[in-house]
């Protein structure tokens, strides 16, 4: 680089644009499969959901069996005690066996209740499986379609990031080679800063303040690197 070098800010500018274009578009395709990880991730926990309603379910279609086998049970051995108490020896007997039965069937009404009272749980748990798999059922639609829609959104956004490499390309072109050469090695750490116009008396790119001299040497449009982040500075064009 010469000392009487000089460079147009308005290319300058332009390069800045193009970079930021640059990186917006390299940031959006690296969010992208983000989405798909996201509704992949939403789908696990409805399915989680489903699988964890459907396990309850059957714990209480389970209780119900056995409840209804247990009242079962006793409203047949109601039925013993009563054929017992006809066949009764004495009024002792009679008496206790019919104590028995009386006890047995309060009992069993018991149960009757709490059986009614799991059936309806059981009423309510089919309805919620059922909501559940809706869910789920969306969800999986939801998840294959983000899978097309980011696949051809990165698409798109590849053939524009090749797009605007070919435009940098060109205009970095227009920089002389050995500030050009500089400016590549420090691209990746810079991105769109690579470039950076100095704003409110400051570097953009890190907003180390501008000396009146490296401000005099870019109004004559000599090619200034920030000497904090080593970003090429430039007059923004009023
Ligand atoms: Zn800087």
């Amino acid at each position: 680089m010469t000392p009487t070098a000089t460079i147009e800010p308005a290319l300058l500018a332009l390069l800045h644009v193009k970079l930021r274009l640059f990186y917006e578009c390299s940031e959006q395709a690296a969010r992208a499969p983000k989405q798909v990880e996201f509704a992949k991730q939403r789908e696990d926990q409805y399915r989680h959901k489903l699988e964890t309603t459907t396990q309850q379910l059957q714990e209480l279609r389970r209780k119900a069996k056995d409840k209804q086998n247990e009242l079962g049970t006793r409203e047949a051995q109601v039925k013993k005690m009563q054929v017992q108490r006809d066949g009764a020896a004495n009024n002792k007997e009679y008496a206790m066996l019919g104590d028995n039965i009386q006890a047995t069937i309060a009992a069993n009404e018991v149960l009757g209740v709490e059986l009614f009272e799991l059936l309806e749980q059981i009423d309510a748990m089919v309805q919620q499986e059922k909501s559940a798999a809706d869910v789920l059922g969306k969800s999986v639609a939801e998840t294959k379609s983000t899978m097309e829609q980011t696949s051809s959104a990165v698409k798109k956004l590849e053939q524009e990031l090749a797009r605007l490499e070919g435009e940098l390309d060109e205009l970095f072109r227009k920089v002389p080679p050995e500030l050009r050469t500089e400016l590549q090695r420090k691209r990746p750490a810079l991105r769109e800063k690579t470039v950076t116009p100095v704003d409110d008396g400051a570097c953009s790119s890190c907003w180390q303040m501008i000396t009146p001299q490296m401000r005099s040497a870019l109004l004559m449009k000599h090619p200034i690197l920030c000497p904090a982040c080593g970003a090429l500075l430039f007059m923004p064009p009023a």
